[in-house]
């Protein structure tokens, strides 16, 4: 599969609030150790989880 994108999303003070693992279509983020990690080999860079992150915790870098 080819994507269209091919940066990463990282975290930067995540509240814990679980917004973004809700709407994460593939499961690729997970709750360990007081913050959200991102398993990359799951992620899609679908957006879904920058966009619902109340805290603008999840960025996504070029
Ligand atoms: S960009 Fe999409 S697939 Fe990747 S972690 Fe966020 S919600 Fe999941
Ligand atoms: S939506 Fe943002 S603040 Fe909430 S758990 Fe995810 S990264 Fe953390």
């Amino acid at each position: 599969m080819t994507k269209e994108l091919d940066g990463y999303i990282v975290v930067l003070g995540c509240k814990i609030c679980g917004k973004c693992d809700n709407v994460c279509p593939t499961g690729a983020l997970q709750k360990e150790n007081g913050m959200v990690k991102i398993d990359y080999k799951k992620c899609i860079l679908c957006m879904a989880c920058v966009e619902v992150c109340p805290n603008k915790a999840l960025i996504y870098m070029e």
